[in-house]
């Protein structure tokens, strides 16, 4: 079943789009989520991986009467470019009647797998970006239609009020004293242990709001996290990009605009790790510092399947049959742009592989996931990285107006004059959001913002490392200039033969990289 039909030309090197065909979204049952996401990882084998917290982590499957239901888990990347990216979770239905949020777990991943090779900007997210889904963190709840999930301590436990931050106040408001008795927390835990997700969206139903830390009744109401600016510009583009389906969504302090709960996936993904110390000692907790986010999705948990939407023109907010899926796969790819920044060029088919010296070559590019550019320009020298080691740069370029990184991004552009013969390497570079450092009166007080994606753009070298799983290392590496892949250039003399070609030093013609 191939849900996108786009029609897709190559015309000078650019991919152009045609209007997609639509297919509105419809509710799946346990079993044919679980179907659609083997036969994507099956249709899609370099870019898909298919797994489930029980086969994975070896956690118990969860009895339903002659049924034994598991946690299925698909990874989206592009795996020919390794597994040393930056990671992403997103979470669906931890409360089983909350059902539109495993749709977009699913939606998001069709989109992706399909629109790979055709959509440009979502070929570079999964390239670029790993990806974890987990649709259904409450499978038995959502077969009975109810919020909560069977667990070691009741038969009926809240599954966010079950995860590892703020166990304290359990003695005002308590129902679940242990944490990780539900075995959907436990595997979203075992996926936090092994990775270092940047972000992590939960996705749940009832209302209709983004959400972010504090969530948890030790922090007051208008308590700032100390990444607060980051949750609010994140929250904000979420939110933009989500568009005015039935009411742009409201974004803030989960504590001002919902109420506190103790326990929640959100504070436990943004401060479990570095705020231990509030964190239940009887789990490791290392890795999570991811911004965090709960999105409600729909004021009815169970919306009519016709306010779905359809993914006719899925990239446009307000579009053609929109609905709340599509609203939310929009938040969703938002949000996997942004944890990361990367640095494009636009017009790097274009360049001469030669040039003459002193002849000037004209470099265009964008500068994505991120909020605010504050500053830009090319590098270039000798050696194959100069984003590092560079000997000549251009003039800083300015960002227009508005929001320079995201959905029609600035496009930059400097002229490059290359002084001398050789082979000289370019790339644009770009430093950005420096905006994230800004703080007010962050709770807890004197502390600087903790999570990788304030960190890894305003500090440099490796600032987390995780190697739980002997497969796969995760790294998180600071930057406070990102590049793009170096074009090499030749430089040779500049007398032109009659045929066009340029003289020079012809033994360096043969070394030309194009
Ligand atoms: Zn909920």
């Amino acid at each position: 079943m191939s849900r996108i039909a786009c029609g897709v030309a190559l015309l000078a090197g650019v991919l152009l789009s045609a209007p997609m065909a639509s297919t509105p979204y419809t509710f799946h049952t346990y079993a044919s989520m679980v179907a659609e996401l083997q036969q994507l990882a099956l249709d899609h084998p370099a870019l898909a991986e298919y797994f489930t917290a029980q086969d994975a982590y070896g956690l118990p499957a969860v009895p339903d009467g002659a049924q034994q239901l598991v946690h299925p888990i698909l990874r989206i990347t592009n795996e020919a470019l390794g597994l040393d990216k930056a990671e992403i979770l997103l979470v669906g239905s931890q409360h089983g009647d909350e059902v539109v949020g495993m749709e977009v777990g699913v939606a998001t991943a069709r989109l992706l797998l399909e629109s790979y090779g055709t959509d440009p900007w979502l070929t570079e997210l999964v390239d670029r970006r790993e990806i974890y889904i987990l649709p259904l963190a409450n499978p038995h709840g959502f077969n009975h239609g109810v919020r909560w999930s069977p667990g070691t301590e009741s038969g009926s436990e809240d599954m966010n009020r079950d995860h590892l931050y703020d166990r304290d106040p359990c003695s005002f408001f308590c129902q679940d004293e242990n944490s990780l008795s539900t075995v959907g927390a436990r595997a979203i835990h075992e996926l936090a242990r092994r990775h270092l997700f940047r972000v992590m969206l939960d996705y749940h139903g009832g209302t209709e709001l983004i959400i972010h830390p504090w969530g948890t009744p030790m922090h007051d109401a208008d308590d700032e996290s100390p990444d607060d600016r980051a949750h609010a510009l994140l929250g904000q583009r979420m939110s933009s990009y989500g568009g005015p389906f039935r009411g742009v969504y409201p974004v803030g302090r989960s504590n001002s605009l919902l109420g506190s709960v103790f326990a929640p996936l959100d504070d436990t993904a943004y401060a479990a790790s570095w705020d231990a110390g509030n964190a239940d000692p009887l789990w490791p907790t290392a890795g999570w510092r991811s911004l965090a986010y709960t999105v409600e999705i729909s004021n009815q948990k169970t919306p009519p399947q016709s306010t779905l939407g359809g993914d006719a023109t899925i990239l446009t907010p307000g579009g053609a049959e929109d609905g709340y899926v599509a609203k939310n796969v929009r938040i969703a790819l938002a949000t996997i742009d942004l944890i990361e920044p990367y640095v494009v060029w636009t017009n790097r088919a274009a360049l001469p592989a030669q040039v003459g010296v002193g002849e000037t070559v004209t470099v265009e590019w964008e500068v994505r996931g991120c909020f605010e550019v504050d500053d830009t320009h090319v590098r270039f020298g000798g050696d194959p990285d100069p984003r590092i080691n560079f000997t000549g740069q251009s003039t800083t370029q300015q960002q227009s107006s508005g929001d320079p990184c995201f959905d029609g991004p600035t496009q930059f552009s400097a002229q490059v004059t290359l002084p001398s013969a050789g082979t000289w390497y370019l790339t644009p570079v770009a430093q950005v959001d420096s905006t994230l450092l800004t703080q007010v009166s962050p709770v807890p007080g004197a502390t600087p913002p903790q999570s990788w994606v304030a960190r890894a753009r305003t500090q440099e070298g490796v600032l987390g490392i995780n190697m739980t799983d002997p497969n796969e290392v995760n790294t998180v590496r600071g930057q406070l200039y990102w590049g793009a892949e170096p074009l090499a250039i030749q430089v040779g003399a500049s007398e032109i033969f009659s045929d066009g070609f340029e003289s020079g030093d012809l033994s360096v013609w043969s070394v030309v990289v194009q």
